[in-house]
């Protein structure tokens, strides 16, 4: 079976139980840069911790505060001990989210980044998605079923009153390991009808579902991936902006999700 032309199977994150109506009460942030994390960190007035929640010598950092009556915490996997630069991509992603739940148990989690934009989709620089579907394209496996598990195709938890609240665009989001984008990459992003591409949503989903906790994705265009400009440097060049643009985006989720229960969302 090729995956391209069948209809991916896609799975819920979570099912939260029809009755929760507490207001949620932790909520964990995860972001693969610094550049992302700063801003938001200085905006909900967070403090970085003294002994860290983490396995010693890892450089996960967590900056945490309350904000509006919940406790809002950033997960940032740190820069790369030898090399020095951010640790971004999938297998961090994955790792922090997995620690950060067995430790903080949120009610929600958030993972804001940057992404490339599809302009054939609609997409422009700065504006920000809520992704309602999360895949891979770059887990190839041409076997039947394992095809399916390599898409690793996965809902995000449904927030349809933030997104009549706010002005938040919507579509798919395909996730891989690289910056760049192979002809097959792109074969696999237009099959999993992707309007935004990223390195960290569909891991955080993957585990957001194993340990059923409902995940919601904010991704910010830096750069157009069928644009005529480089994206290593159309990436840095509206790092900065988008960044803040990103902030703001965050800033106004958090609001509207303090004091609701997670099935108010
Ligand atoms: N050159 C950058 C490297 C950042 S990697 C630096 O100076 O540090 C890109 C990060 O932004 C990843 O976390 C990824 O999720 C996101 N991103 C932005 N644009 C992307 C694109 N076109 N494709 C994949 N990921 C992108």
């Amino acid at each position: 079976m090729d995956s391209s032309n069948s209809t991916p199977e896609v799975s819920e994150i979570t099912s939260v139980s029809k009755s929760d109506n507490r207001p949620i009460s932790t909520i964990v942030i995860i972001v693969a840069m610094q550049a992302e994390a700063l801003p938001l960190v200085n905006k909900f007035q967070l403090k970085e911790d003294d002994n860290s929640l983490f396995p010693n010598g890892v450089p996960w950092v967590r900056y945490h505060g309350i904000y509006k009556g919940l406790s809002v915490n950033i997960v940032w996997p740190g820069k790369d001990a030898v090399l020095g630069v951010d640790s971004v991509g999938t297998v961090s992603a994955s790792l922090v989210t997995y620690a950060s739940i067995q430790a903080l148990k949120p009610d929600l989690i958030i993972n804001a980044g940057t992404a490339g934009g599809f302009k054939a989709k609609g997409a422009g620089i700065g504006d920000i998605y809520l992704p309602s579907v999360v895949a891979f394209h770059d887990r190839r496996i041409p076997i039947p079923v394992f095809d399916l598990y390599g898409v690793g195709s996965r809902k995000a938890f449904s927030t349809p009153n933030l997104l009549n609240a706010l002005d938040l665009k919507v579509g798919r989001l395909s996730t891989g390991d690289s910056l760049d984008m192979t002809a097959t990459d792109e074969t696999s992003i237009f099959s999993n009808d992707a309007t935004v591409k990223d390195m960290e949503g569909a891991a955080i989903a993957y585990v957001a579902e194993l340990l059923k906790v409902p995940a919601i994705f904010v991704k910010a265009v830096t750069d157009i991936v069928d644009g005529n400009k480089p994206t290593p440097e159309e990436f840095l060049q509206n790092l900065a902006t988008v960044t803040a643009a990103l902030d703001k985006a965050v800033t106004e989720i958090v609001d509207f999700i303090s004091g609701k229960s997670i099935l108010a969302l």
